[in-house]
């Protein structure tokens, strides 16, 4: 196989069919500008060392390698190792991106960065990043998300970000974009607005997944640096993709490695209620882009569900369509309850409670490495920590 995976996408954004620019002209050129100084602003070494001694000092990189000991015998096959991106200065991966952008933002000079947040996860790495790169912020968040998810909120009050309450239609992160890009189309050659994965118009598929892949770069020279040969399987959970082609960029190359994103299934793939794109969905365009989506006979985007409110997304980046039609990446499922098995699993055996996202991947790893002699090894990437899940898990399970 000889892809060239270090030069994708190509020229308009585009990885085989998927991604683009799938937005008027006025905005092209504004997407175009940004590509150009992310260009340029890069190779910088103002900016590559700026973010480098971010990531090292203040996020806490590089995550540890962790071999799961307790976790590998119960399951009773294939060892089992975490990437620990939960143990990242605010508790995720989504830190890596928010300072790449945060960053970009303000070497261009731009005077507000924004965003849409859902669950406020992507809202709280980038307040984050904002007050320390110094740049307003300013994020938009559904009424109804407010009330659910009070923590968050209070933390980006705390961060200083502008919370923009939306009151309109579903009140849900549908409404959130639509209200966040509306305000950026008032001013698109002052403000940022934030992407929280690897989606959207060209460059933000290909700059998300940069600022990500320093997961894998790092992942691959400890895995190796350990036990002196990469990991027979990778494998990370897919919302909108940026963990998991953060993990799978460095290891493309390497035929030898089986890589499997996995997707929620949530309460069954013969049900409405999943967020599953690539395992179900249908090539088409949204917010700016082509991939598969979940999308009625229209074209609409069709309700997603997941009980990780990370991972329910109607689309995918565009990478991952492209990956999954050439075979280079496997494509599983996970459902409701093996996600939470899975996040009692690793709290209860090691000691670590994930994120419901990240015990997607888990949940995977557990079923496949039952499967395996103790010889092989999987590495999942530990997306984030579970404390925003807590209380939910604990209601749940009636603990
Ligand atoms: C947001 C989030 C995800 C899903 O986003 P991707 O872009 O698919 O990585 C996964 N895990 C955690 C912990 C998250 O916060």
């Amino acid at each position: 196989m000889t892809c060239k995976f270090a030069e994708m996408p190509d020229e308009k954004g585009y990885f085989g069919e998927y991604g683009g620019q799938i937005i008027p002209p006025e905005l092209v050129k504004i997407m175009n500008d940004i590509n150009d100084a992310y260009e340029k602003v890069r190779q910088t070494d103002a900016f590559k060392s700026e973010l480098a001694l971010l990531n090292a000092d203040y996020t806490g990189r590089p995550s540890p390698v962790y071999y799961a000991s307790r976790l590998s015998e119960k399951v009773g096959g294939a060892r089992i190792f975490f990437k620990r991106e939960d143990l990242n200065h605010t508790g995720a991966h989504k830190i890596n991106h928010c300072l790449g952008e945060a960053l970009l933002a303000k070497h261009m000079g731009k005077t507000k960065v924004l965003a849409e947040t859902g669950a406020g996860q992507h809202g709280v790495a980038l307040a984050t990043a904002c007050a320390l790169v110094d740049i307003e912020c300013e994020i938009h968040m559904g009424q109804i998300d407010i009330e659910k998810e009070h923590p968050n909120v209070t933390k980006m009050k705390i961060l200083g970000c502008k919370l923009v309450p939306v009151s309109r239609g579903t009140q849900t992160l549908k409404d959130a974009v639509d209200s966040a890009f509306e305000e950026y189309l008032k001013d698109p050659a002052n403000y940022f607005y934030a992407i929280g994965s690897v989606v959207g118009p060209h460059p933000f598929p290909r700059m998300v997944r940069d600022f990500q892949s320093i997961v894998g770069h790092e992942a691959r020279a400890q895995f190796l640096q350990k036990e002196g040969r990469l990991p027979d399987i990778i494998t990370a959970c897919v919302g909108g993709g940026s963990n998991a082609i953060g993990l799978f960029t460095a290891f493309l190359n390497d035929e030898e490695v089986k890589l499997v994103g996995v997707e929620p299934a949530g309460k069954g793939l013969d049900t409405a209620e999943h967020a599953a794109t690539l395992t179900k969905g249908t090539k088409g365009a949204l917010h700016g882009f082509e991939c598969y989506n979940l999308q009625d006979e229209e074209g609409n985007p069709l309700p997603v569900y997941s009980i990780a409110s990370g991972l329910d997304y109607p689309g995918v980046g565009p990478q991952h369509c492209y990956l999954k039609d050439i075979k280079r990446v496997e494509y599983e499922t996970a459902d409701d309850k093996e996600c939470l098995d899975a996040f009692m699993a690793l709290s209860r055996l090691e000691g670590i409670i994930p994120a419901l996202e990240s015990a997607h991947a888990i949940a995977y790893a557990m079923r496949i490495a039952a499967t395996l002699p103790k010889e092989k090894s999987i590495l999942v990437n530990l997306s984030g920590r579970g404390d925003k899940d807590a209380d939910f898990v604990a209601r749940k399970l009636k603990l």
